[in-house]
Parts: C-alpha cells; structure tokens; sequence
C-alpha cells in the first residue's frame, strides 16, 4: 500500500504516514496542489518555515504506460507568489512510484542557517545525510559523485548553487538515463523552496521496491494500447515523426512563419538566423559531426516519442542534452543569437547552475535590453550566465527573473505575467496563447494549456491564431491540461496524438482507470482537471490575487509587434470570461 513520506527539515525526521482517502484517487499536479492547499498557508512567505514543497509521481508514473515518467514539484512559488506546479521527466518519477510513495512533503527549516541535506529514500525507509561535500558545486560534477556514493540506478531530484543561493529562477533538476543534470522542474523557482529548506538532493533507490499496483489489468491494458496506437499513428509523435527525428526544436520555423517567434526581448515576431537554430539544423549538425550526436533520444524510460537530443561539440563530445526548443530560443532568437554553439553553452550553465532555461533567457534578454549586453552578443550572455552561478549581486538580481531584472534597470518592456517570464510564443500575434499565459494559476506557463496545436498546428480543427473570442478554448486547455497531463503523469507531448485520435484520450482515462480502479469517463476527467484549477484559484485568491492580476504586461496593448503589426487587443472582459464564464 502506498504511503506519503513527510520530512521535516526543523526536527530533521523522515517519518511515512498512511495516504488519507482525500488523496487516494489522484497523483501529479492534482495532489502536488491538493497538500498545498491544504497545508500551506497562502500568505505564506514562499522561502519562509510555513512553505512547502511536495513531490508527486503521475497516476500511472511507474507503470509501462507509454510516455508517462513525469514527476510534479509544487508549493508556493518565490518567482510568481501564486500556487505552483512544475514537472520534470528523467528517472526520479518513475522511481518514486516504484517505491511506493505517494508523495514526499517536505516542511520546515533546519535551525542551522546554511546547512544542506540529503535525504535518501529506498525499500527499507529514508534518512536525512549531511550534504556538506556537495555544496557550492556545478551539477555537471555533483552528480556522477552521488552515483560514485549511492549506486549508478539511483534517480536523483537536486539543486544547484541557485537554489542553494534562493534565486528564484532556481529549478528542481532530475537525472536523464545516462545521468546527466539535464531534466528541469524548471519553473517557479521550486528549486529555491528546496535551497531554502537546507535539502540538497532526494536520491531515490527503488531496488526491491513494492512497484505500482494496477487494480484492474484489463483496462489498464486496453488503455495503454490505445494510447500507444495513437502515439505512433500521429506524424507528430510517430517514430520517425518531427519530434523523433527534429525534436521540440521542430517548431521554431513554424513559429517564426508564423511571426510569433519572441525576438530581442518580445521586440519583433520574427527572427532572421531562425533557421540556424532551427531543429532541421540541429538534426543536421548531429549527422554531420557525428560523435555522440543524436536525435530520437527518451529523457525516460518508457518514452515512445522520443524528442530529446545529445547535441555535439565540433569534434563529436557531447557538448548537452539537450536543445529543445524553448531553450533553443529562450538563448538564441530572443537574445538575438543565432548560434546553436552558443545556446548549447547556456543550456549547458543553467543545467550546472540549476537555473530554469526560460526564466534565464527571458532575463537575459531584458539585461541586453537594459544594455548590458548587445542583442546577439554569445560572449557576454555567457558571461552574466556565470554572474548568476558566481552569486555576484549582479547574478543575484539576474537570478531572481526577468521581471526583478527589468525593475532593477528600468525595463519596460517587460515580458512576464505575474512575475514569470514569457515562452517561446507571442501572445500578440497567437491570441489564444496570450489568454492562458494571462489566466492561468501558474503565470505564463503554455504548459498550462496548449492552444498552439489548434491556433498553429492544426492539432483538433484549426483555430484562426489573431481571433480574439478565445475564452472557451483557453478554459477547455486549463481544465484537460490539469488533469489529462499533470495529473496523470504523461508527459504534454503526447497531446498531439490525444487531441486528434479520440481512442488516444480515452486510453489515457482508462490507464488511470486501471491503477486506480476507478470507472471515470473522458467527462469526469474533464470535470476533475477544472475542480483542480478552481482550487488553485482559491489559493491564489487567498494570497492576494484578483482578476486584474490576470492580464499581460501594458507595453503588448500599444508597441505593435512586426512582422503583423499586431498588439494584444484581447478585451479584459474576455479573459475574466476563463474563469467565470
Ligand atoms: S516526449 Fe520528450 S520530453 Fe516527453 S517524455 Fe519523451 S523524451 Fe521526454
């Protein structure tokens, strides 16, 4: 029977408790968000002794349900100061789950100020280690010595000097397969929360592990069929399908034609080195250097889609896993670099440095807009890379986000909804998009809801990308978004194939079905992801949010953006429509 282990880092113990009824039906993001609700208070400080943060696997996470090793990471964020969830591949979900635990809530602060812990889990129970030697350190080097002390299978959940630091672009980094720092829980600074409570790393054992109980084979069974017939139907997720073979990084033509690829700091919708950058290119520059380049990489077992990549330096060694495409743009088109070399490189720092690759971009982006570096400068985005990695007062204000950043010099043009930095798409010239980096309970975040498959891809019926009567689509993408894919523990990718292919949607319900033993339809699930959302909302209201907090920044409603010429001119009466509709 699964358990919830709760560490308190105040007392230092590690003790597992029973899981209430309330929690037993949910996983991801719904539970992650239920126990902050629960027991976080919302006018919490979010790096104060009253916050917390909780790690919980998916529904099916553990499982040989295809594409599903997430693992959610939630608390109160430092960056958004709302109820966050951010949720990572790599080996730690799976696992968890394999381990039998629920969820771990991590609560409290280590009397001691700057003393760090490890706390190591496996079949026979967990304990809190001195972190000492590993502290201060890149990942890059951290890493390979937790697998030298606790065994090469361990699946490891760490911060880096960021986190440590309390910057609250500090991610949450799990380990890929081969052992690599390079899966992020990246937004929202939960890797602060994790630095401010003294907890280095989680290192996960699941040798001898009890595994995941599935209560109903058969439907677990037929479910996971569907979904993997679905996956490698779709041209998207097929094998040898875009995101096999050019990765993520796949859209950033697509984006650019579009003109909606974020440029020089939200300044133009299109960039002209786009196709240097592009994933065609970085399929190209694997083959061609050959070495340890690849395509078609999983960051988890289990993954049938397959988009990650090892990325080569000109000689054939690996330079990082991997380039994908928000952190491809991120560094290149919205600094203006149109090196692959070059955003390798910062992928690579905030990688070792534990920083999230969009908040760290975005950021960049405004300092080279403050003028403290040239748009297109690799040389000097790498050097206020290392600000932040050194701790100089510099790095600890780039460190802390884009929108501290642009306060701090006096940056208009500043792009971040409640304080969290812009993805890879303009919401100007996608206004679907705009709508859920406005509304969701997240800040922008178009994991939230992905409307760039109907308003780009074509993904479920086109949607005309400059319509601005978008409140109920935006709403749909919250609630199955909540549900459907944070809670269920596949990864957002597979919604190409269950947008499209009904018996793909229905696979996933049925795979929950089966672990759960539960009889939901595809409606209930709908219904479970808003009650979701409406909860997060309580929070978010209770911590001094309102709808006024629910809009993008000013300078999108006057500076058109080229090559359309477009402002956002959603009316406010539509985005408040989300959620009252
Ligand atoms: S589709 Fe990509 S990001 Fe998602 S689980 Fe597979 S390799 Fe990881």
């Amino acid at each position: 029977m699964s358990k919830i282990l709760r560490v308190n880092m105040t007392n230092l113990t590690a003790k597992f408790e029973d899981v209430p009824e309330k929690y037993k039906l949910t996983g991801g993001r719904g539970l992650t968000s239920a126990i902050t609700c629960a027991e976080v208070p919302p006018t919490c400080h979010p790096l104060g002794p009253n916050n917390k943060v909780t790690f919980a696997s998916g529904i099916v996470t553990g499982t040989i349900a295809p594409t599903s090793g997430r693992i959610s990471i939630g608390g109160k964020s430092p960056l958004t100061g709302t109820i966050k969830e951010a949720n990572s591949g790599g080996m730690a979900g799976q696992k968890l789950a394999r381990l039998g635990i629920k969820a771990i809530i991590v609560e409290g602060q280590p009397k001691e100020k700057g003393k760090f812990w490890l706390l190591k889990v496996d079949k026979d129970g967990a304990q809190l280690l001195p972190a000492d030697e590993f502290v201060g350190k890149g990942l890059y080097e951290t890493y390979p010595r937790f697998f030298a002390k606790f065994g090469k299978n361990v699946g490891i959940m760490g911060i880096g000097v960021a986190g440590e630091k309390l910057m609250s672009m500090a991610g949450v980094c799990v380990n890929d397969p081969q052992g690599r720092p390079s899966r992020y829980a990246g937004r929202g600074g939960m890797g602060a929360v994790m630095g401010s409570k003294g907890l280095k790393a989680i290192i996960l054992d699941d040798t001898g592990g009890p595994g995941v109980p599935i209560a109903n084979k058969e439907a677990f069974e037929a479910g996971r069929k569907k979904l993997i017939a679905a996956l490698q139907e779709h041209a998207i997720t097929k094998p040898g399908g875009a995101l096999n073979t050019t990765g993520t990084a796949t859209l950033i033509n697509v984006i650019n034609e579009a003109g909606a690829l974020p440029t020089r700091n939200f300044s133009e919708g299109r960039f002209e080195g786009a196709n240097k950058i592009s994933g065609e290119t970085i399929n190209e520059t694997c083959k061609k250097r050959g070495g340890v380049g690849m395509t078609g990489h999983s960051c988890s077992p289990g993954c049938i889609i397959k988009c990650s990549n090892v990325y080569p330096k000109p000689d054939g060694t690996e330079l990082v896993s991997c380039q994908e495409y928000e952190s491809v743009w991120s560094f290149g088109a919205n600094c203006g670099i149109d090196s692959l070399d070059v955003t390798g490189e910062l992928i690579r720092l905030s990688n070792d440095y534990g920083v999230d690759t969009i908040e760290a971009g975005v950021t960049i982006g405004v300092a080279m807009e403050a003028g403290l570096a040239k748009f297109g400068d690799g040389k000097k985005a790498i050097e206020l890379m290392h600000e932040i990695g050194k701790g100089t007062p510099l790095g600890h204000i780039l460190g802390n986000g884009g929108a501290i950043t642009a306060g701090t010099f006096g940056v208009v043009r500043c792009p971040t909804v409640k304080g969290q930095g812009m993805p890879a798409y303009e919401p100007r010239a996608i206004k679907g998009i705009g709508i859920i980096y406005a509304t969701s309970t997240m800040g922008a975040d178009h994991t939230s809801g992905y409307t760039i498959a109907p308003e780009i891809l074509g993904i479920s019926g086109e949607v005309d990308k400059f319509k601005v009567e978008k409140s109920d689509l935006a709403r749909n993408f919250l609630h199955t978004t909540a549900y459907f894919l944070d809670s269920s523990g596949h990864c957002l990718f597979i919604s190409f194939a269950i947008l499209d292919i009904a018996s793909g949607l229905e696979g996933v319900v049925e795979e929950c079905n089966g672990v759960l033993g539960t009889n939901w339809t595809v409606d209930d699930v709908v219904r479970m992801g808003r009650d979701i959302v409406k909860m997060e909302r309580a929070f978010n209201e209770a911590a001094g949010f309102t709808k006024i907090d629910d809009r993008l920044p000013e300078f999108m409603k006057y500076e058109k953006l080229p090559p359309h010429n477009v402002v956002f001119d959603v009316p406010d009466k539509e985005l408040d429509k989300v959620h009252n509709p």
